[in-house]
């Protein structure tokens, strides 16, 4: 069986890019990965774990990620289009330096996804969209500094909300939160993915399965693909300098979704009732984890 932490040279420059003799570098760390991988874990692979270089690079773009949507926060309101949305997201994005990562990604026309009520993510903005007083919304943005991304989502309540929907949005948080603290090296994905789905289902919701979170940093979307309804101990192994997000998609009915066959984005539930979702971005660490985003 061929290992991707095979024995290397102990005196020949360590992989990760910092001059120091492998023995004096990742040695230790590698070996670690290892005992994992014998033991048939999916581990990641060495392009998936970044450097102090890539991790300050992640930090800078998602300083800006986290200015647009406090801007987006503070202007949202009832009667606004959700093209508004847009232009503030790429206004702020563009006069910080940055570059809206979903713009032109595979073909998407806009800086953003806003997605209401029923819409579960990729609702693209539109001048014929009109906030709703009662309204459920993510905005879901990226951003892209110096080949750097970042990427977060939050939930915005649109004037007198139900309580129904309101705690559907709330819980969708906590879930985030739960998810955010089982986040911690030489543990697994699926313990933190279990989480997630276990405190969804203890409140009578359910998650999407066929869409989760994504390896985020030197591109927008890396692996590994990140599940929300999975067991402990199962997906990718976490080691520190792994960075990813958590972003379930939670219902208030079935798991069950469809795709807009007009946009060839937007994603809705089956059964027409509300989907929630937040997303942050989240670096492993040698005790835990640093928040990216959010
Ligand atoms: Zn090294």
């Amino acid at each position: 069986m061929q290992l991707k932490y095979e024995k290397m040279d102990r005196n020949a420059p360590c992989w990760c890019g910092s001059g120091r003799k492998y023995k004096h570098c990742h040695e230790a760390f590698d070996e670690k990965i290892r005992t994992f991988e014998l033991k048939g874990a999916l581990v990641p692979d060495r392009s998936l774990i970044k450097t102090e270089k890539d991790m300050e690079g992640i930090r800078k773009s998602a300083v800006i990620n986290i200015a647009v949507l406090d801007e987006v926060a503070d202007r949202i309101r009832v009667g606004m289009t959700t093209q508004e949305i847009d232009d503030i997201v790429y206004n702020t994005t563009v006069k910080m330096g940055g570059i809206p990562a979903d713009l032109h990604y595979e073909g998407y026309p806009k800086s953003v996804c806003t997605s209401i009520n029923d819409q579960v993510c990729h609702g693209i903005p539109s001048d014929d969209i009109v906030l709703q007083d009662g309204d459920i919304i993510n905005v879901d943005c990226s951003t892209i500094l110096n080949g750097y991304f970042s990427d977060s989502s939050r939930m915005f309540c649109i004037g007198d909300v139900s309580p129904e929907n309101r705690k559907l949005v709330e819980v969708t948080k906590e879930c985030v939160d739960i998810g955010l603290e089982h986040v911690k090296p030489w543990t697994f994905l699926g313990d933190m993915g279990h989480a997630v789905h276990q405190h969804a289902l203890d409140n009578g919701y359910t998650v999407v399965k066929e869409i989760g979170g994504h390896g985020c940093g030197l591109e927008f979307h890396e692996d590994p693909y990140v599940s929300y309804v999975s067991r402990p101990g199962t997906e990718m192994l976490m080691v520190p300098g792994m960075c990813f997000t958590i972003e379930p998609m939670v219902n208030m009915g079935s798991d069950e979704i469809f795709q807009d066959e007009d946009d060839g984005w937007g994603i809705y539930t089956a059964d027409g009732k509300p989907s929630a979702q937040w997303e942050i971005q989240v670096l492993v660490t040698e005790t835990g984890h640093e928040l990216i985003t959010y």
